[in-house]
This record gives C-alpha cells, structure tokens and sequence, in this order.
C-alpha cells in the first residue's frame, strides 16, 4: 500500500477520520469521514490503487455540496472502491481514462472549502456509498513502506464505515431483527456467526433489490 504521494516525499497527516472541530465554523462533532495529509516538499499526488478516472473537475454551483472539494479527482479502483482527491491546484487526468497505481494525477492545492493546501483523502464502498477508514488503506502505521509519516492526533478506531446510507437502512433493520446481524455497540455492523449462508443471500438479495429501487 502508498501514500498518495510519490515515494519518499515527507506527509503529514493532519487530519484522521472521524468527528472532529470544524475548521472554518469550529463547530464540535462534525463528520469528517477522511483523511487530510499535506506534503512538506514535492506535492505531486498520484493515484493509491490503479482504476478509471470517474470524475476529473471543479464544481462552482456551490449549492452542490462537492463544491466545497474544489479541484477534484474521483477514481473508481480495482480494489471496488472509490478513491476522492479534493482540493487539488491542477488535474492531470480526465474522466475515463485509466491510471496506474503510483500515476501523478495532480498537485496538492487549496481550492474549495480549505483553509491551506492540503488533501482531503476520500474512499466509499462503490455500492452502498459508506466511506471506509483510509487508515486500511494506506496501511498507516507503515513501517515496511519507508513513506516518512508523522501521524498527528491518530485516533486508531475499531469503526471503520460510516452509517448505512439511507436507502440500506431498512435492509440493515431487517437483518438486525432477524438475527443476521448485530451492532456491537461500536457502530460496527456484525455478522452473527451461527447465522446460515441462507441468511446471508436472502440479506444481500433485500440489499440488491433496494439498491435498484425495491
Ligand atoms: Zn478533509
């Protein structure tokens, strides 16, 4: 695993995921589901996972929320997930083409709703659009890697997804209430080990079938 830096470049990260102070508002206990990491010398960004370039752009309708990530990048990986560089101060690739894992894609910047340059690293699960904990992916602490990084505030959680989106929730009810599933008072969702591989297919089929609308 690789920062999104080119090897060797010295990264903070600043920012973990989680709730944290807002840093515009500083309003407490605001969802932060991502990572902010800021070079201090080459702040070439370059792909974590090789895949196809989603979406490469700046979104000025500001009643869109994407708005507030500036120049950005969205990369759908080959590891099923969908990787957001936001805040960029140059795109080097466009929507559709496909980058190698390590590609530069852009420069580090401070468009949108940022208050220094930075990179607000954003990872979801394709289907259900729950974010994931960059920490697994990046593999920080990272000793093996050699990427130099001085972790500031981690916080090592065990949650790693935020909640079920909307449309998932009645699925996840019905799993709770079946006993398929459970929360283990963490906001982590379980699997319940003595539930059958019947179980299982009937919960993703109900998942499926909301997925496209019930
Ligand atoms: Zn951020």
């Amino acid at each position: 695993m690789r920062l999104p830096y080119n090897p060797g470049t010295p990264v903070r990260l600043v920012s973990t995921y989680g709730r944290r102070e807002d840093p515009i508002t500083h309003e407490k206990g605001v969802p932060h589901w991502a990572f902010d990491l800021v070079s201090d010398g080459d702040k070439t960004i370059c792909a974590v996972v090789g895949g196809t370039v989603l979406q490469s752009r700046m979104v000025t309708d500001m009643t869109n929320p994407t708005s507030e990530w500036g120049n950005y990048i969205s990369i759908f990986g080959n590891d099923g997930r969908v990787h957001f560089f936001c805040h960029l101060s140059e795109r080097w690739v466009s929507a559709g083409e496909y980058v190698a894992a390590g590609q530069a894609i852009g420069m580090e910047g401070s468009t949108g709703r940022s208050t220094g340059s930075h990179l607000h690293y954003e990872v979801r699960v394709s289907v259900t659009g729950a974010t994931v904990n960059p920490e697994e992916i990046l593999g920080i602490p990272n000793e093996e890697g050699g990427y130099i990084v001085n972790i500031e505030e981690v916080k090592i959680g065990k949650r790693t997804d935020s909640e079920p989106q909307e449309w998932a929730k009645e699925a996840v009810e019905w799993a709770v209430t079946n006993g398929i599933i459970y929360g283990d008072g963490d906001g982590n969702l379980m699997l319940r080990e003595t539930c059958t591989r019947e179980q299982v297919l009937v919960f993703i089929y109900r998942m499926f079938r909301l997925m496209q609308g019930g």
